[in-house]
């Protein structure tokens, strides 16, 4: 339902915990983060109920120059602290924030589960963390248009990865993304409510559109990996 990811030179907890309280009108049934920490490793924290809730259980030392954060409304599985989002892969390295539906969800489970891959959650979402995770591509960005080339749906992702702890990857198709560009740093979030107060220089993703957003950059390309032109447009109105 609602996405928010921060990469910067700032502790994204409290920041994507905003965010996704301004997401909160929207309505949700569960709420999670993940952040890539000091050391490397991606660690989350996910609860069934208010983004309150969430932040209750967020452990004191729990901080990161990146993260993702989710409100979830549950379409495939029932609202659950195992059902809330970020979805991870088997390894937990990789970390999975997602709005919309796999409509494929069921029979890539089904070949996964005979591959040998135990599952987590009941979400359609869980997959992709998989997908993505198994993937021989060289790069996060080839990783999860690898995944995406295998998924039938609806659907807005940002993704972290603990060996590429330099960017979040995100990408729209029917679900909306939008990236807010800060001064060495970046916002992603579904609706502008969640970035606005922190930056007015925003670009908004179309469908078939991913991008890397890295503290002092970003690139846009379709899920076909060819670059595209991503001017950012000013927001004028009051938030
Ligand atoms: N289909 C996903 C789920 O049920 C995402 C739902 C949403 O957009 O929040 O977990």
């Amino acid at each position: 339902c609602g996405i928010v990811g921060y990469i910067g030179k700032r502790d994204a907890v409290p920041l994507l915990l905003e965010g996704l309280a301004r997401l909160e009108y929207r309505g949700y049934d569960s709420a999670g983060v993940a952040v890539t920490g000091k050391s490397g490793g991606i660690r989350t924290v996910k609860a069934k109920g208010r983004v309150r809730e969430l932040e209750a259980q967020v452990p004191k030392r729990f901080s990161g120059t990146t993260g993702i954060a989710h409100t979830r409304w549950a379409t495939h599985g029932a609202p659950s602290d195992e059902n809330a989002h970020p979805h991870q892969d088997t390894s937990g390295d990789v970390a999975v924030v997602h709005n919309g539906i796999i409509d494929n969800a069921g029979d890539l489970r089904a070949r996964l589960t005979a591959e040998g891959v135990g599952f987590a959650s009941e979400t359609d979402t869980e997959v992709l963390a998989h997908l993505i995770g198994l993937s021989d591509a060289d790069t996060l960005e080839g990783k999860v248009r690898e995944a995406l080339s295998r998924v039938d749906g609806t659907y807005g992702i940002a993704v972290l990865h603990a060996a590429f702890p330099d960017r979040i990857v995100v990408a729209r198709n029917g679900s909306p993304v939008v990236l807010g560009l800060g001064d060495n740093e970046m916002f992603v979030a579904s609706d502008v409510a969640a970035l606005v107060r922190h930056t007015r220089q925003v670009v908004t993703l179309d469908d078939g559109e991913m991008a890397t957003l890295q503290a002092g950059s970003y690139r846009t390309f379709t899920t076909e990996g060819s670059r595209t032109a991503s001017a950012p447009t000013t927001i004028e109105w009051d938030a």
